[in-house]
């Protein structure tokens, strides 16, 4: 998978919102040490956590599956623009046979050798419905989950600690736990001590 962070909203603006319930705002330092611990303070240690929601994410996630995705879907705090297979799905029409050496382009694989070799014939059932020109709205029902996605997905940084914490556990479904932390790796150094404490810090057994 691959995570880029295209934008967010520099501390300042937070803290700046912070000051505003005490009109504090000489006693800012614009995003300085004073700033960050206001922000630590109120956001995080007194659970004035509404004050995060002016911190906004906008990430770009790229070669997850559909099955993660429908996990990434039930986060109702965040917005999503998905790849839409309805209009994309043809990009296979004209594949050759798919093998183990060219799935990776298509879809996720597991490692799991018999899982991964039922979704290569998936992905292989499907192109051949492709090539016969079904419509890819009826084509779209034999989709497997592995079948790989991308999305525009942008987060406030309240709602981004609550993800964090539900899906880096170590409960949380693999690949979206490998999501959580590529999420929290591509966060700007500076705005990391927000989510340091959301991060599952055990091993990954379940
Ligand atoms: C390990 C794990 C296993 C799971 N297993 C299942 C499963 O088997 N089946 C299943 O259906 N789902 C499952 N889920 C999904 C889970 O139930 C949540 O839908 C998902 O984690 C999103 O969490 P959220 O509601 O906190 O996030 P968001 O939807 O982003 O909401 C953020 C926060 O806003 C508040 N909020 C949002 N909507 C409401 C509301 N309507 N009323 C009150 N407060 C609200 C809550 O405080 C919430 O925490 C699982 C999640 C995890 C992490």
């Amino acid at each position: 998978m691959e995570v880029k962070l295209l934008n967010f909203t520099p501390l300042w603006v937070c803290s700046n919102a912070i000051r505003t319930c005490w009109q504090s705002f000489e006693r800012g330092d614009n995003g300085g040490e004073k700033d960050l611990a206001l922000i630590n303070r109120v956001g995080n240690e007194m659970k004035h956590s509404s004050t995060l929601e002016h911190i906004f994410y906008n990430f770009y996630i790229k070669g997850v599956s559909r099955a993660l995705l429908q996990e990434l879907a039930r986060h109702r705090m965040a917005s999503l623009s998905v790849k839409s297979t309805r209009y994309t799905l043809k990009e296979l029409r004209n594949e050759p046979e798919i093998t183990s050496d060219s799935a990776a382009k298509y879809i996720v694989l597991t490692g799991n050798e018999a899982v991964d070799s039922a979704s290569i014939k998936a992905l292989n059932n499907l192109r051949e419905i492709l090539g016969a020109n079904t419509s890819l709205d009826i084509a779209k029902y034999c989709l497997p989950e592995c079948y790989k996605t991308e999305l525009a997905w942008s987060i406030n940084a309240r709602s981004l600690q609550n993800f964090l914490s539900l899906r880096s556990s170590k409960s949380a479904l693999w690949e979206i736990r490998a999501l959580a932390n590529a999420l929290f790796a591509a966060l700007p150094e500076e705005h990391k001590f927000i989510f340091e404490h959301c991060m599952y810090k055990g091993s990954g057994e379940i």
